[in-house]
């Protein structure tokens, strides 16, 4: 499921939707995009922008949704690529999980993957994929993130 309001700008958030439906596409997996406007996501996170309440709300808004649909489908359970990045609040994507599975009632998957995010940096530059600069949003963009 690609679903990433927090992406700006939406130029950004095509590149990187179009090498995710290439590689699902080569991998096999289904996969579908959720769009939801770049504004409702900043509205969601207005309350608090400073780091880390700003990225804490972003991993909950996306996390609640992805839950949503996993619960809707009967999906034995849901997780994240989140999970695979240091440079992410690692227990704050964790809380996220944790608080998405309790309201929607669908077990969640951890896995600690941070240790195979260099060999997925190597995967993914000799597969020629876009790499993203930054982790999404304009604040990122800016350097705060
Ligand atoms: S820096 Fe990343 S996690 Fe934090 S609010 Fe921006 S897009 Fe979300």
């Amino acid at each position: 499921m690609f679903f990433n309001p927090n992406i700006y700008p939406s130029e950004e958030e095509e590149k990187r939707w179009d090498t995710y439906e290439k590689w699902s596409k080569e991998a096999g997996v289904n996969t579908r995009r959720i769009f939801v406007p770049h504004q409702d996501w900043a509205q969601a996170v207005s309350i608090d922008l400073e780091k880390p309440g700003r990225c804490r709300t972003c991993y909950y808004v996306r996390l609640r949704q992805v839950a949503r649909l996993a619960k809707e489908e009967r999906y034995d359970g849901f997780s994240t690529t989140l999970l695979v990045s240091p440079y992410q609040d690692h227990q704050g994507v964790l809380d996220a999980m944790q608080e998405a599975s309790h309201e929607h009632g669908v077990p969640y998957v951890y896995r600690d993957l941070r240790r195979g995010y260099l060999r997925s940096r190597q995967m993914a530059r000799g597969s020629h994929m876009y790499m993203q600069k930054y982790c999404g949003c304009e604040f990122s963009l800016g350097g705060d993130g």
